[in-house]
């Protein structure tokens, strides 16, 4: 095989292994048990976001590829070419369905690639199939990534994946992760080995952020308590992604139970990731009320989100006596609408209409 020819002048930082892995001691040990040869031929990782499923499915598919691996499952070397390959993003033998990737497999299929979707479609699961039946381009397994799974709602994709995942092959290796097995249809998920990731110590979340993003200890502590179990939560924190959008869903949340009489501006949902926006506003919303509730309940100490101090004391003073079970009512409101959100189809706007009069009245 002819060497890849490096760049003609590189002066991108050089691709960055993933950082150690974290937590989820009962997966990694499961694994290590099992060792890399009686693997079964489909994986389902599931648990809330932000906890390494898809982080541990790379992690893996780089260790069994890995030329000369210090321990399974997550003892890559990091130096010979397959992980190289991996670390750069060009390994032939894993294949991860990536917003790229769909994009992709929508093209070839000569589909329009305007339609703005992250959600495979039957173009994905078709090129999936063919990908997945050629033969091994370093010589060992073929190894499919499938992360968030459960937002697949096509059932050609399923049909499609199903005769594969029926076929078991030593020399192929499906991968999925879902935050909501149960949203995973029945047939897919029995023909798969399902492992449940937990949430993260705040301890880990805390060490993780200050041994490999340099984060100092006291802030890596507050990011770690305020995402509640999600190492991905906190980086996105810590980059500030969502702020606004999480800033203005907490203002609107304390505005709509402090001051029902007044209109609150309710939060801007994007066109395209609705979907998504409605989750991160509902949390926010959720963490707002908890605070205050902690505020009333125990004072200053169990509040997370110390910069929002302010606000949750000009809410607790409004509230008056009765401040805790308003605030619990409020809280009930919040999980209510998410379950909305999250069962039915009645689009999220809809839903913050319908959390806004509940909050207002509580
Ligand atoms: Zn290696």
């Amino acid at each position: 095989m002819a060497k890849t020819k490096e760049p003609e002048s590189d002066v991108r930082a050089q691709p960055q292994p993933p950082p150690p892995f974290v937590g989820q001691h009962a997966v990694v040990e499961y694994f290590h048990r099992l060792g890399p040869h009686d693997l079964a031929p489909a994986y389902l990782f599931h648990g809330q976001r932000g906890v390494g499923k898809r982080t541990f499915a790379a992690i893996l598919a780089m260790t069994l590829h890995c030329e000369r691996p210090t321990s399974f499952p997550l003892g890559y070397c990091g130096t010979c070419g397959p992980c190289r390959r991996a670390i750069a993003g060009s390994s032939g033998d894993t294949i991860l369905i990536s917003e790229e990737f769909i994009r992709e497999a929508d093209r070839l299929a000569g589909k329009s690639v305007d339609r703005k979707t992250d959600v495979m479609g039957i173009e994905t699961s078709r090129r999936i199939i063919q990908l997945m039946q050629l033969h091994s381009y370093e010589g060992g397994r073929l190894i499919c990534i499938v992360p968030d799974f459960d937002f697949v709602t096509n059932d050609a994709v399923y049909n499609a994946l199903l005769k594969e995942l029926e076929e078991p092959n030593p020399g192929r290796l499906f991968l999925l992760t879902a935050q909501r097995p149960d949203r995973v249809l029945p047939t897919i998920r029995s023909r798969t080995t399902c492992l449940r990731f937990d949430a993260l110590a705040e301890s880990d979340i805390a060490r993780q952020l200050s041994a490999h993003y340099n984060v100092p200890a006291e802030r890596a502590r507050t990011l770690a308590r305020r995402a509640q179990g999600s190492l991905g939560d906190a980086l996105a924190d810590l980059a500030g992604e969502g702020v606004d959008l999480r800033g203005s869903a907490r203002a609107w949340a304390l505005n709509c139970v402090r001051e029902p009489r007044k209109m609150s501006q309710a939060p801007a949902l994007s066109k395209e990731s609705a979907r998504e926006d409605i989750v991160e506003v509902l949390h926010a919303a959720r963490l707002a009320l908890r605070d205050a509730l902690s505020l009333a309940l125990a004072g200053d100490d169990q509040v997370l989100d110390r910069a929002a101090r302010s606000e949750y004391e000009r809410t607790v003073a409004a509230l008056g006596p009765d401040a805790a079970p308003r605030l619990v009512n409020a809280l009930q409101a919040v999980n209510e609408a998410a379950r909305i959100a999250d069962e039915t189809n009645i689009p999220p706007a809809n839903v913050i209409g319908w959390l806004q009069v509940q909050l207002r009245s509580v």
